[in-house]
């Protein structure tokens, strides 16, 4: 039902984690009205539904962490080098206390349809107890990593045991104690998860589809020292973060692989596998993510530390990641992963040697065996970037719904927008540098943007932005020309929509870096937003080819 007393706001959110918060936080700022909403019962995002054991972030959390306070940088302090769940929930809690950001938001309601009209050029979102609401601009935060895959195992309506998500974790590690636990899956969510499951299970079985390269986390609690003195220098922290590839500070590397000897690769090796980190083995050398021989030197020294620490040489061999170069699928970062294959109650399947064919009451069946389980627990992945955002069921008269806009693909301009959408922004979207960043970094460089054109767009006294068909195609054209030059472009995975069945395949990010991304928003505000119209005028209809005029 149309609540007729509620007024038309400036701004509808939809999301309330790190990137609807900003956003909140940036239109209370700018004085505009903001209403957002959160299917969740609180703020958080992934970090209220991803509570699986061992959950934690693989970037480090001084800089996992918003920027744009000195004084909140300054007051909250991280535990650990890799800070848990529990506290990046407490944290961006923290946020929504300290900046009185919750009133902006309505918990436990799903955005069900949001239908642009444009008569009125205002969204009107209906939200699933029927009320809908209006606003000028709808701003998609629901993140990339928010809506988890369908569960594409066969037989599983079968089985009567325990199922358990580690997207929607529901139960305490205490419930696995002395069950037999399957985990169906091997990316950064099982990774994190399995070791500690193996430690309290009766028996755990381990289902791996794709052998991943898992480096060791290397995390620990962070020394005060090292507090006070990232403390010390937070706004140059930050300000090398924006300007930095992947939004943490950079180590930079010029020389290839090729360039030094046999033995001083092997060291280099040696001491980024000890630091460890994104700036660990996968970084040593500039070609790596670039050029497969290459690769193949950082992939086998990865190869030979896991027949180091697995004892059972056929399970040393199945563990072995083959099938992708190093860093071409996202890389994992866990602790004692490996060794855990060590325990006497620890198995693993190769679903590569025998697919499961369907599952009973108590088992789960292969094409070589049944394995006898009392707890299922599904680590599978994300319908990444795309789902959330088709989820909402975003449609103009114009250009229908987005699902059938991009039925063949993505095509977006800068991440941000995407044309036949008038005022629908998206915060670290596909084709952002969000898939390949601190998408900290990446969502506060994008709130920052999207305010800047919607105050640039109300100064000039339009109330319409679109972008041009032309610039989308520009966009699209240096997304896929940059991940062309990687080896991203050769491997199946969430990043290409791959693991999703009929997804079409889209890279969905750009991988130039944040830095370089950065500079070429900033240079496309400062020349009056080409290939933007703005109430039905572009400065220019499209960008070129500005990553090449950008350095
Ligand atoms: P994921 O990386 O997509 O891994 C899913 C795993 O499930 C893969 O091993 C996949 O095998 C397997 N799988 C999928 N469908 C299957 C099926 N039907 N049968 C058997 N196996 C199947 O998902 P994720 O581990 O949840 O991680 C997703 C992303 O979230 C990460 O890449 C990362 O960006 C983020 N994340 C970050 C952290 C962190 O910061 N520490 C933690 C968790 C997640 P294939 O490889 O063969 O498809």
């Amino acid at each position: 039902m149309t609540d007729t007393t509620a007024p038309v706001v400036d701004i509808l959110c939809v999301g309330a984690g790190f990137s609807g918060l900003y956003a909140a936080y940036k239109a209370a700022e700018q004085g505009w009205t903001f209403a957002g909403y959160e299917t969740a019962p609180d703020v958080g995002g992934t970090w209220l539904w991803n509570t699986y054991p061992g959950a934690r972030c693989d970037v480090e959390s001084v800089y996992y962490s918003y920027s744009f306070s000195e004084e909140l940088q300054q007051e909250w302090t991280w535990s650990e080098r890799f800070a848990p769940q529990a506290e990046i929930l407490s944290y961006i809690n923290h946020v929504a206390d300290r900046f009185d950001l919750r009133r902006h938001f309505r918990f436990d309601t799903t955005v069900v349809a949001a239908n642009w009209l444009p008569d009125e050029h205002l969204w009107e979102l209906t939200l699933d107890s029927g009320d809908t609401r209006r606003g000028r601009y709808l701003l998609a935060g629901s993140g990339g990593l928010s809506t988890p895959k369908d569960f594409d195992v066969p037989g599983l309506e079968n089985f009567t045991g325990l199922t358990v998500s580690t997207s929607r974790w529901t139960i305490s590690l205490d419930d696995l104690a002395g069950k037999r636990v399957a985990v169906i899956g091997t990316g950064s969510s099982a990774v994190q998860c399995i070791p500690l499951i193996a430690e309290v299970a009766e028996h755990l079985t381990v289902f791996q589809r794709t052998p991943n390269y898992v480096f060791p986390a290397r995390n620990a609690p962070l020394p005060a020292e090292t507090v006070a003195e990232t403390k010390s220098r937070y706004p140059a922290v930050r300000e090398e973060c924006r300007h930095s590839p992947g939004g943490i500070p950079d180590r930079p590397v010029t020389d290839r692989a090729f360039d030094v000897s046999d033995e001083e690769r092997q060291e280099r090796y040696e001491r980024a596998y000890e630091r460890s980190g994104f700036l660990g083995v996968g970084a040593e050398f500039a070609d790596l993510l670039f050029d497969l021989k290459a690769n193949r030197t950082a992939s086998d020294f990865m190869r030979q530390k896991i027949r180091q620490i697995v004892h059972d040489p056929r399970a040393a061999s199945l563990l072995e990641p083959q099938f992708h170069a190093l860093g071409a699928k996202r890389s994992c970062f866990g602790t004692d992963y490996y060794e855990t294959f060590n325990r006497p109650n620890v198995s693993l399947v190769s679903l590569r040697e025998e697919r499961i064919t369907t599952m009973t009451s108590g088992s789960i069946v292969t094409e070589s065996g049944s394995y006898e389980v009392d707890v299922i627990v599904l680590a599978i992945g994300f319908d990444a970037f795309t789902g959330p955002l088709f989820a909402l069921n975003v449609t103009t008269p114009r250009a229908g719904r987005l699902q059938n806009a991009w039925s063949d693909g993505v095509r977006t301009y800068l991440g941000t927008m995407t044309a036949g959408f008038p005022n629908f922004f998206m915060i670290g979207g596909p084709q952002s540098p969000a898939l390949a960043s601190n998408v900290v970094v990446t969502i506060e460089q994008a709130v920052d943007w999207i305010t800047d054109l919607i105050s640039h767009a109300k100064a000039e006294g339009s109330e319409v932005i679109e972008p041009t068909t032309e610039a989308q195609k520009d966009w699209v054209g240096i997304t896929e020309a940059t991940v062309n030059q990687t080896l991203y472009a050769t491997t199946d995975s969430w990043y290409r929509g791959s693991n999703v069945t009929g997804k079409p395949t889209t890279f969905l990010g750009y991988v130039g870096g944040v830095g370089k991304y950065r500079r070429m928003c900033t240079e496309i505000a400062k020349r009056g937003y080409p290939g933007v119209l703005i109430g039905g005028q572009a400065v220019a209809p499209g960008i070129g080819r500005i990553d090449e005029e950008i350095a």
